[in-house]
């Protein structure tokens, strides 16, 4: 699904869209996957840069059923985006031209429910020397569901708060796309660059748009 330079970002999502849609019907492309290398070895034009969970059931190119050289794909626990997985994205929408960000959470996320445990008090003590680079994003993103819903349970036990969380968590990385990176902005600004989010459901396999900044800018 290779676009033309500067296609528009909502032709592209639909063409993701149908793309899942075969993935959910097991309709998925037959492809020729060293052709397909072939084809790509003298460079590349994806149509879209996926920033995703590492989550091992939310694997873009596979629920959006693309091939080789039709996606950038940053995956990072929770979907979050660091200094350089900004600077991924600025090369992938500054040089390459890419038109679409998406931004792809998931439900059940185990990121998503570390941060939820850790905002409640129920975490316990983690060995792990890196995890609050992860979760220190996610909790802003717990702090406004948890104050807007009014659970009674806020931990990782209710799936409905997790998923309302991790929606909550897909539009705070949207924000964080453009207010911490002037370049990718000012793409936005000038019409070369769109951004959407969407949800993929570990229990259907479905894609679900939230947002597009092409709608909420009208
Ligand atoms: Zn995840």
């Amino acid at each position: 699904m290779h676009e033309t330079p500067h296609a528009n970002p909502a032709d592209v999502l639909e063409r993701l869209l149908e793309g899942n849609r075969r993935f959910v019907g097991n309709a998925r492309r037959s492809r020729d996957l060293p052709r397909e290398v072939r084809a790509t070895a003298g460079g590349q034009a994806p149509s879209v840069a996926i920033v995703g969970c590492i989550d091992s059931r939310a694997a873009g190119e596979l629920v959006l059923d693309l091939g080789i050289g039709d996606a950038f794909n940053i995956r990072l626990a929770g979907n979050i985006v660091d200094a350089a997985a900004l600077g991924s994205l600025e090369y992938a929408c500054g040089v390459v031209e890419t038109p679409l960000v998406l931004v792809l959470g998931h439900t059940g996320c185990g990121a998503v429910k570390a941060a939820c445990d850790t905002a409640a008090g129920v975490a316990g003590p983690s060995t792990l020397d890196h995890l609050p680079a992860v979760l220190d994003p996610i909790l802003e993103a717990v702090a406004i569901e948890r104050d807007a819903t009014r659970p009674a349970d806020a931990t990782s036990g209710n799936p409905a708060f997790v998923d309302g969380v991790a929606r909550l968590n897909v539009h705070r990385t949207i924000l964080d796309l453009t207010e911490r990176s002037p370049t990718l902005a000012r793409l936005v600004e000038a019409g070369r660059l769109g951004i959407a989010g969407a949800m993929y459901d570990v229990s259907t396999g479905r894609v679900e748009v939230i947002e597009t900044s092409w709608e909420s800018s009208e």
